[in-house]
């Protein structure tokens, strides 16, 4: 994704991209599967030493949602995260880590077959869909045994 992609988008809805939503946009090219809701969005322009109200940081997502330009998109913990819309029209889904919150993006050709299968089946015609799959993550899972065997450890010492 590139700011001229998004630039046309924009201008293809009648709209442009002014400084604030230049500068939000950046942060979602800048990091690979980014999801950030507004708040995190607003961190990291304080990081960045970027001066925008989080009133601003909150209207502007909404607004380039509305433009189609980001997805809203939820993960079960109460927060509204967004990610730049694809516009090639493809499907993507999700891994969600439940304990650390970290979110992988995947794209299935089975999940495609599937589609069309129950659409064969519905008389439904399907544009798109997302699957989410909440779990835990390698990283996760390696502490929970790490601990598990920490614990083992402690209580066999105590013996
Ligand atoms: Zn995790
Ligand atoms: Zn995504």
């Amino acid at each position: 994704m590139t700011l001229d992609i998004l630039r046309r988008e924009l201008k293809k809805r009648g709209q442009r991209i002014t400084y604030q939503r230049e500068l939000i946009l950046k942060i979602f090219m800048e990091s690979e599967n980014a999801h950030f809701g507004a708040e995190e969005i607003y961190r990291l322009l304080l990081e960045k030493r970027s001066r925008i109200s989080k009133a601003t940081v909150y209207r502007t997502l909404a607004l380039l949602a509305d433009f189609g330009i980001l997805n809203k998109i939820e993960f079960g913990d109460g927060i509204v995260r967004y990610e730049l819309a694809s516009f090639d029209g493809k499907s993507h889904n999700h891994l969600i880590c439940k304990i650390c919150g970290k979110v992988v993006e995947f794209e299935s050709d089975k999940l495609d077959e599937l589609m069309e299968t129950i659409s064969k089946e519905t008389g439904y015609r399907i544009e798109n869909y997302q699957v989410k799959f909440y779990g835990i993550c390698p990283d996760c899972f390696k502490k929970i045994l790490r601990n598990d065997d920490n614990q083992k450890i402690a209580s066999e010492s105590v013996k």
